[in-house]
């Protein structure tokens, strides 16, 4: 039985079981409940001292710290619940279907490993009968077009603290998977896995599938080892110290500012980019006004972004903003 209850402060605000949500941008009630309710069906301990999720541990420091410290953060807000309850009402249909009609497989079974005192966590999705890893994904097709370049760019000699650094967003499904595989400690378990990505937002005109498997192959068990073992070590130095790393640009999703030209060509009666005009810094761009610009040209300028700090559940209280 569940317990919802208008919050005095905003009417579109609500309560479940006295944890308060903002609605902010005004989701409609049943949508702003469903978020909110699938929001606290998490079926792990959240992250403290001396525990780690997997999805914790291979995100940025900063942000384990400040889970693991259990700060304050300021009420979620319905909108930003909204996609991965999708996801994860998505997740429960995938269980239960696969339960009901191919008793082979195994679903969001949990595993726990200790590493240098700290215990890591980690839920996978589906283990096939013959033994490979597969976790779904509910997400925007950015992550698939982030994931093709990120592929492009691999290099087979990177580890996996340079694929962290270079390839973000490849390294975060193949360094769950790979942590599964280490947890689930199995030797028959497939050295390959695979991510189910099922699209939020569309194809893009097509350019993209709205269902689709791709598969990895896994870190070894041994650098994964070492590599949760590496970051554990971080982590409680900072605690010991009471120092708080930086987040990268790469962990922020950084996007460089953009500086360019536009002017009005009377022969085609268009405003379009002037030729080469296009800068990511200010003084190249400055400079280029100096020798080509035109009176009646315009300045286009777009800020610089860290587009990964506005999903950031910490960014209320992180002082890095
Ligand atoms: S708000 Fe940005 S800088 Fe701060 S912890 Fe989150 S991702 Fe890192």
């Amino acid at each position: 039985m569940s317990f919802i209850t208008p919050s005095a402060q905003l009417t579109t605000d609500i309560t479940i079981h006295d944890k308060s949500f903002t609605n902010e941008h005004n989701v409609p009630k049943e949508f702003a409940i469903m978020a909110a309710h699938w929001s606290m069906q998490y079926s792990g301990n959240p992250p403290r001292i001396g525990k780690l999720s997997t999805t914790t541990l291979i995100g940025p420091l900063r942000k384990a710290i400040y889970a693991v410290q259990n700060l304050v953060v300021e009420p979620s807000d319905v909108a930003n619940l909204l996609a991965s309850a999708k996801g994860t009402i998505m997740h429960e249909g995938m269980t239960q279907a696969l339960r009901a009609h191919n008793s082979g497989y195994i679903c969001e079974q949990r595993l726990e490993r200790e590493f240098v005192g700290w215990k890591v966590s980690g839920e996978f999705d589906i283990l096939t009968p013959d033994k490979q890893i597969k976790d779904l994904k509910f997400v925007s097709n950015y992550n698939l077009k982030k994931l093709a370049e990120d592929r492009e760019k691999l290099q087979a000699e990177w580890d996996m603290h340079e694929m962290y650094e270079n390839v973000p967003t490849y390294f975060k499904y193949v360094a769950q998977l790979s942590i599964y595989r280490t947890l689930l400690n199995d030797p028959e378990v497939k050295p390959y896995g695979s991510i189910l990505f099922s699209l939020n937002n569309g194809s893009d005109m097509g350019k993209y599938t709205i269902d689709s498997e791709v598969t990895f192959p896994l870190f070894l068990n041994e650098e994964v080892e070492s590599f949760i073992t590496e970051r554990i070590n971080i982590i409680q130095a900072h605690l010991d110290a009471g120092t708080m790393p930086l987040c990268s640009d790469s962990e922020r999703g950084y996007n460089a500012p953009e500086y360019k030209l536009e002017r009005y060509y009377p022969n085609s009666s268009s405003t379009r980019t002037v030729p080469g005009s296009k800068f990511s810094n200010e003084a190249d761009f400055r400079a280029f006004i100096m020798a080509k610009g035109k009176l009646g040209d315009s300045e286009v300028i777009k800020e610089a972004k860290y587009n990964l700090c506005n999903y950031c559940n910490f960014s209320s209280i992180c002082d890095q903003m």
